[in-house]
């Protein structure tokens, strides 16, 4: 056997989990590690207290003696918990996040040490960041990119470094990073949907989404995983038989917690406490070695820097309890993949939730211009919110039955269907009091402030409206939230500005009363969204045809979708809500393009090499045994022989022609790959890669783990699907 797949296997039965513990409950430890306003108040004069909040609650700008003050406030507090480096913290398009440290040590002209952090330090540094994908943003020769001061995500402490998160652009000012166009697009969503508020609240001074979101993952034993090259470089598993158990019998789904993984989790649990991460939820998915992970909702840019920041915790923490963590999509075949459900919403400046019914027909009112407005801005742009999302990875989970289906569409319930029903037939026009009185108590009086469909959702909606949010559950589990959230803000802020034109018009034109308005500019709106509401079975064939009679758009592969960011109507959208350039917009397209076609690369190179050099020899190692095993029972029967030995020359003969099949298939999927190479033109190349090299993976694959079924397991290779997941 695999000496590697061997003896962890032998080990495992004795590792014992590493129980974490500490004398201090979470409500005590909460944020301990963050420069939070708590932290803000103990260091700095109440002035520059005033002035900081003011900056971050309206986006000024901080000047030259007040970053002063605070980058001599964090100093000291970070000094206070023994930190000796900083670093600017960001996050790049590769992903994940990224981070250079300097010391505060510095040496004075006089040669006196000292520790160092001022203004400069804290408010921009210049990263020598030439090698992170800009999409043809930064040419080598102006390679500079600049990281810069995010004052409305506070600096945090890991282990001896204060981490202080920034917004990664290049010398031109161009985004190069998932932070910058998320928060211009949390402020251009504040104007719009503030003017909207005013109708129904003059208090109301800002507007912020919130999010909260939903992280699925693998956890698998470490050595076990050493086995396999292709987890550790791709992420996911290129070869394995299904195992006779899988996830059929539900079982693991809510199950008791192995106790390992509850040794992880708490020790996780404490670490992102500390760091001021709410995480609440945990439990067993429905994959055997599945888990879910959730926090209390927050701010949406907050709430992203922690879903990133948790992430990268989460490696160093499996690390310390043998496990690697899987955030790939589809990590095996045959069973669920990953995901991250968005739960998204908008709140107020007074702590008023816009997508929760309210007490009052007035509130409801509100309530009903947010929902419906949401529901149009995302009818208006699905194949943005779908390009939003897609990657090589996350295409092996959409469409398929476990996960939301390719076409995007909304649920919103029975309760508010009804509701939607009846505001679509208010008259056109000016309305008579007692239309209005009548709307007022039983249509948008009568909503609840809790919705019963809140309990029973359709689970099989990419989009849906669960009670006081909108959950969007298409979102990959490896992906940054800030992509698909930075569309989703930037096209309810459109939509949200486009409503408060056309109330306005009508208010001013046809000299109507400010509800009158709302009313008739809610039910237009409410004609064209049904074309995206959809309730019933989005797994069906009916749903996949009706859908295409409706016009909405079927997501076939990554390259496919993607097309959709470059559309007319994207760039459009993302330059007139000032949330990205053209030129931005085309260099993410490219950047998402060639991260498609690099993963598909090395997944094809991947699976080559394994094929060849670990399961090719094993097939034929194994061959040899049963031919010595023949020639020996020639050797006793004779001529008779070929009796006793009819099984053997089966399986002989068998393993040569899947040795055949899987270098024969190597040998086409390589001529294949160098001829995609050859292609210059970016889209053309990624479709070749997924219509041409991709499906050698998948006919590669089947001949290796029909090898799997035959070879006798002591000589086969990689661990397999049984033990990676029911093995801990
Ligand atoms: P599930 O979808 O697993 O049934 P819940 O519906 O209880 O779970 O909540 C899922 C997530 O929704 C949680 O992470 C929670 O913080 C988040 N959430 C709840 N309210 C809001 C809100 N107003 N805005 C954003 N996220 C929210
Ligand atoms: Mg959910």
């Amino acid at each position: 056997m695999n000496p590697l797949r061997k003896k962890s296997l032998e080990n495992l039965f004795n590792k014992q989990p590493k129980y974490f513990s500490s004398d201090k409950i979470h409500s005590e430890i909460f944020a301990d590690n963050v420069f939070n306003d708590a932290s803000l108040e103990k260091y700095l004069n109440k002035e520059a207290l005033s002035q900081i909040t003011e900056a971050i609650s309206k986006g000024s700008k901080i000047n030259r003696s007040l970053a002063d003050q605070i980058a001599s406030s964090m100093k000291a507090w970070a000094m206070s918990k023994g930190v000796t480096h900083f670093t600017h913290w960001f996050q790049p398009l590769t992903g994940g996040t990224a981070e250079k440290h300097d010391a505060f040590f510095d040496l004075l002209p006089s040669g006196k040490p000292m520790e160092r952090f001022d203004a400069n330090e804290l408010v921009q540094q210049e990263p020598d960041a030439s090698s992170f994908p800009s999409g043809g943003i930064r040419n080598t020769f102006e390679a500079r990119g600049y990281t810069a001061w995010d004052p409305t995500s506070p600096a945090f402490i890991l282990g001896k470094t204060l981490c202080i998160p920034t917004i990664f652009v290049s010398y031109t000012g161009e985004a190069l990073d998932y932070k910058t166009p998320l928060i211009k697009s949390i402020q251009t969503l504040d104007q719009c949907a503030t003017e909207v508020c005013k109708y129904f609240d003059k208090n109301v001074s800002k507007v912020f989404p919130t999010l909260g979101w939903e992280q699925e993952y693998f956890l698998i034993d470490r050595a076990l995983a050493s086995s396999r090259p292709d987890l550790i470089i791709t992420g996911r598993t290129l070869f394995g038989h299904q195992p006779s158990k899988g996830q059929q019998l539900d079982d693991h789904y809510f199950g008791a917690i192995h106790p390992r993984v509850i040794a992880f989790m708490q020790e996780l649990e404490y670490e992102a406490m500390l760091l001021g991460i709410p995480v609440k939820t945990r439990h067993n998915e429905v994959a055997p070695g599945q888990f879910e992970l959730a926090p209390i909702f927050e701010e949406a840019n907050l709430s992203v820097d922690h879903n990133s920041l948790i992430m990268d915790i989460m490696q160093r923490i499996a690390a310390k309890h043998d496990f690697i963590v899987l955030f790939h999509e589809k990590p095996f075949e045959g069973i669920n993949g990953s995901g991250k459900h968005n739960n998204w919403s908008l709140e107020t400046s007074t702590g008023v939730n816009l997508l929760s019914p309210g007490k009052t027909p007035m509130s409801n009112l509100q309530f009903l211009t947010f929902f419906i407005n949401t529901i149009a801005a995302v009818l208006s742009h699905e194949s943005l919110l779908i390009a939003s999302i897609v990657s090589a990875s996350n295409d092996h989970r959409l469409g398929a039955d476990e996960a939301p289906p390719a076409v995007l569409s909304v649920f919103i319930g029975k309760q508010l269907t009804a509701v939607l029903e009846d505001l679509e037939h208010v008259s056109k026009g000016k309305l008579s009091p007692e239309e209005k009185t009548d709307l007022k108590l039983n249509v948008i009086g009568k909503i609840p402030e809790i919705l019963l469909d809140n309990t029973d959702r359709n689970r099989t909606s990419p989009f849906a409206f669960t009670g006081n949010k909108f959950e969007f559950r298409a979102v990959g589990s490896k992906s940054n939230c800030a992509r698909s959230i930075t569309a989703l803000n930037t096209m309810v802020a459109e939509q949200l500005q486009k409503f408060s034109i056309a109330v306005d018009q009508l208010i001013e034109e046809k000299e109507m009363k400010k509800d009158d308005a709302i009313f008739n500019v809610l039910r237009d709106n409410i004609k064209s969204i049904k074309n995206i509401l959809f309730e019933g079975d989005g797994y069906s064939e009916d749903w996949k045809a009706t859908a295409k009679k409706r016009g909405l758009s079927h997501h076939k592969n990554t390259p496919d979708a993607l097309k959709a960011y470059v559309s007319k109507s994207s760039i459009a959208l993302f330059g007139q809500m000032e949330v990205f350039s053209e030129r931005e917009v085309r260099a993410r397209y490219n950047v998402d393009l060639q991260e498609y076609i690099l993963k598909i690369q090395i997944e094809s190179r991947t699976l080559g090499d394994i094929a060849r050099n670990h399961i090719i020899p094993t097939g034929i190692k194994y061959q040899n045994i049963l031919i010595e095993n023949v020639k020996g029972l020639k050797e006793i029967y004779g001529s008779a022989y070929e009796k006793h030995a009819a099984v053997q020359l089966k399986i002989i003969e068998r393993i040569s022609g899947h040795i055949e099949a899987i270098s024969d298939g190597i040998t086409k999927m390589i001529d294949t790959r160098k001829a995609s190479n050859s292609i210059e033109d970016k889209f053309e190349k990624a479709q070749a890669y997924c219509l041409k090299v991709l499906p050698f993976l998948n006919e590669i694959r089947y001949h290796c783990d029909k090898l799997e079924l035959v070879v006798d397991d002591d000589l086969w290779p990689l661990a397999k699907y049984r033990e990676l997941l029911f093995c801990r």
